[in-house]
């Protein structure tokens, strides 16, 4: 390869890489920390404390009626990952709509109070908000207020995300509704 040649396949090698590496470490455009489960990327407020989230997740139900196996630690980053995963594949599990791991492009945008959800709602729908959370399924990401989750929240709008991607054409929306609120009414099931 000449030099001539070598110049551009360094610039595009070295754009491959920064966007590489950027998937995982680079903080969200607007300074929230972005992690990545095994299946969903979550955009955190920094003001969210991980530890009470992660208590107000409650997946103990979980862990009796599947075969899942208790994470090693109840705290920390780590086991709110391991919670969220555990809560797509019930969800999955109920809906018997299974995705492989890499196929998810789900987002979740976890706020610090309401407000924060209330204005991300007015801004994408200019309509005053209503809901504890939302899924919004043109851009795949669901936003959630930490101060209120409960896991029954959280596995209804993840089902609202499995039912988008499953169907080649989408059910109508009364019926894309009853299927998330079957998963949220059966999920200690
Ligand atoms: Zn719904």
């Amino acid at each position: 390869m000449n030099r001539k040649k070598i110049l551009p396949f360094t610039i595009v090698a070295g754009f491959f890489i920064v966007l590489y590496f950027c998937a995982d470490l680079c903080p969200a455009q607007d300074g929230f920390n972005t992690v990545k489960t095994a299946y969903i990327t979550l955009d955190i407020e920094p003001s969210v404390d991980i530890e009470s989230l992660s208590r107000r997740l409650d997946t103990r139900f979980i862990y009796l009626t599947t075969n899942a196996i208790k994470p090693s630690s109840e705290t920390g980053q780590g086991a709110l990952n391991y919670k969220v995963d555990l809560i797509f594949r019930k969800v999955e599990e109920l809906l018997d709509m299974y995705m492989y791991p890499e196929e998810v492009n789900l987002k979740i945008v976890i706020y610090g109070n309401k407000q924060s959800l209330d204005s991300k709602y007015s801004q994408l729908y200019g309509a005053e908000n209503t809901f504890e959370a939302f899924y919004a399924k043109e851009d795949k990401v669901i936003y959630v207020n930490a101060a209120n989750i409960l896991t029954t929240i959280l596995a209804h709008e993840m089902a609202h995300y499995i039912i988008d991607e499953y169907f080649v054409i989408n059910p109508p929306d009364k019926v894309q509704e009853l299927l998330a609120g079957y998963v949220d009414e059966h999920l200690r099931n």
